[in-house]
């Protein structure tokens, strides 16, 4: 058991995680998407122990990032040009890319995978931390495994106080829903998992992109798609926009049971529905960066959340609803 401490980022919170790192030991920190539970990427022990602190399955590799002028190509082979662009268009940022690994990160981190995602964080508290470390860090998203993931360092202590000794506090995480995952090992870059960047911008500096079919059978690419992920623990019910008069219908009959309801649904729904709500917001950048605050919030105040599907015309939508239709059972 730690004594789990919350520290603003500063020289002195740095120092103490630069050494928890180099001594093979866990660190919460935030990033422009979501906070991060970092080990050094090297270490097989102390990679393990993030396994062990999420209790998050085995075969799920994590992502390993670092800062901005650090020598990515000392860890991967770069097998297409187009990768250059996409650094130079969108990174620091939240682009994961999966290259061919040269064999340096632990194998615990890849789970025995020949490649590796490596992520360079534009907030500039990962910054400081990655530069602080100066070594390759693995890190999932810092929650319990399946549930919603933290965009507060009081977030992260919520799912894992007295497993780790520091989680670094670089207030509310902007972007709200992890990097866009982006296999780059083939000829025409394939996203194994959406997120800002989206599709569309990809293609825009690449001229194509595909999208993976995770189908159950495929060999597992990018194996944090298949299972239930991102819940609140609360009950939950996704309707689709066109069952409103159905969601209505369950919400009232949850507070005639003298339960607590909540809707969540992004602005264009509010006028359709009567009761309490958690708002999204309207642009879909408004609603990825809410969402998991939301969701966080909604544990405190509901027996039952009721989801609407997103939907605001952007290409975002598809990374939004991924994390939406994992977190809300789907009203059957
Ligand atoms: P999380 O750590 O929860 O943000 O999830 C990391 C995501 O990146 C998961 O969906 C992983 O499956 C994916 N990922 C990490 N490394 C690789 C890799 N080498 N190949 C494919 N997907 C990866
Ligand atoms: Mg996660």
């Amino acid at each position: 058991m730690y004594e789990t401490i919350i520290s603003k980022v500063n020289e002195e919170s740095l120092n103490k995680a630069r050494e928890y790192i180099l001594n093979g030991e866990l660190v919460g920190f935030p990033t422009e998407t979501v906070y991060g539970l970092g080990a050094i990427a090297y270490s097989d022990e102390a990679v393990k122990k993030i396994f062990e602190a999420k209790g998050r399955p085995q075969d799920n590799p994590l992502i390993v990032h670092v800062h901005k002028d650090y020598d990515v190509d000392k860890l991967v082979y770069v097998d297409y040009d187009y990768v250059y662009k996409l650094r130079e268009a969108f990174l620091p940022g939240p682009l994961t890319m999966v290259y061919r690994s040269k064999g340096m990160i632990s194998p615990v981190a890849t789970c025995g995978l020949d490649t590796v995602g490596i992520r360079i964080p534009s907030s500039e508290a990962a910054q400081r931390f990655l530069r602080a470390v100066n070594v390759p860090v693995a890190a999932p998203s810092a929650n319990v495994s399946k549930h919603t993931s933290p965009v507060t360092a009081m977030h992260v202590y919520e799912d894992l106080k007295g497993k780790i000794p520091l989680i670094l506090d670089g207030g509310k995480c902007t972007g709200g829903i992890e990097s866009t995952v982006l296999d780059v090992t083939t000829d025409t870059p394939i996203i194994l998992r959406s997120g800002l960047v989206t599709a569309d911008m990809i293609k825009s500096v690449v001229g194509k992109c595909g999208y993976s079919q995770n189908k159950p059978t495929d060999k597992i690419r990018a194996p944090g798609m298949k299972y239930r992920h991102y819940c609140p623990k609360c009950e939950t019910a996704l309707f689709k926009r066109n069952q409103v008069a159905l969601a209505q219908k369950l919400y009232d009959e949850v507070k005639a049971k003298g339960q607590r309801p909540y809707f969540m649904c992004d602005d264009a729904m509010l006028s359709e529905i009567h009761g309490n709500v958690l708002r999204l917001g309207s642009t879909a950048e408004e609603i990825a960066s809410n969402l998991y605050d939301k969701l966080h919030e909604s544990e405190g105040l509901a027996d039952m959340l009721i989801a609407f599907e997103v939907e605001t015309g952007s290409d975002v939508d598809v990374g939004i609803m991924n994390r939406l239709s994992k977190a809300c059972k789907k009203y059957e």
